[in-house]
């Protein structure tokens, strides 16, 4: 089978965090959700790593920890918003994810918001190491691109000269294909 290059964002999310952490870190999953991106940091971290994972909803932290299985002697699960990040982690960070909108499969139907994102994603850089990244999986569809457009007014106006702020996105998918901010700490 032919090699794939363009990625889809979820594993190409990925790749930017394999390629940044490194074993020993401490990392920040901010949205556990089914804990698919939490498993593959605790992966990166090693043994001797920490995984911090956030999420609002206890049913989340459940699956998450079932996810893990052994793993979950390496993260610390937090049932709190990921705006109180400053409140757990304490640890310069090497890298966080996001992945926004709301948990599949169930109906609770609670989901990110622009404004505890982007408090969440200052908070993050405040902690982040120089060369540390910060990935932000972004579906519009679940708040009719409102979410999306916020993150996007407030991420373009970062300073350049101390992050650097990248999309990736597939411009030939159908149904409001998610697309990846990429955010990178210079100094
Ligand atoms: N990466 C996950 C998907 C996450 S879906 C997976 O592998 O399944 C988004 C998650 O963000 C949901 O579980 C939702 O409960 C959570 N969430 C919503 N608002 C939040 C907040 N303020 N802080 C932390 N988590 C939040």
């Amino acid at each position: 089978m032919t090699q794939i290059t363009v990625h889809r964002i979820l594993p190409m999310a990925k790749r930017f965090l394999a390629k940044v952490v490194a074993s020993g870190d401490a990392v920040i999953d901010a949205t556990a959700g089914n804990g698919n991106e939490t498993r593959y940091l605790a992966e990166l971290v090693g043994d001797a790593g920490c995984v911090y994972a956030f999420d609002v909803q206890q049913e989340a932290l459940a699956a998450t920890a079932q996810k893990l299985g052994p793993l979950q002697s390496r993260v610390k699960l937090i049932h709190d918003g990921h705006e109180n990040v400053l409140q757990y982690v304490k640890h310069p960070i090497a890298a966080a994810t996001f992945n926004l909108g709301y948990l599949p499969y169930t109906d609770t139907g609670i989901t990110t918001k622009a404004q505890t994102t982007i408090q969440a994603i200052n908070a993050i850089l405040q902690s982040l190491k120089c060369g540390g990244i910060i990935t932000v999986s972004v579906y519009e569809g679940h708040d009719g691109g409102a979410e999306s457009s916020a993150l996007l007014a407030a991420l373009s106006q970062l300073e350049q000269s101390v992050v650097h702020v990248a999309r990736y996105e597939l411009i030939n998918q159908r149904n409001n294909a998610p697309y990846l901010l990429l955010l990178e700490k210079l100094k």
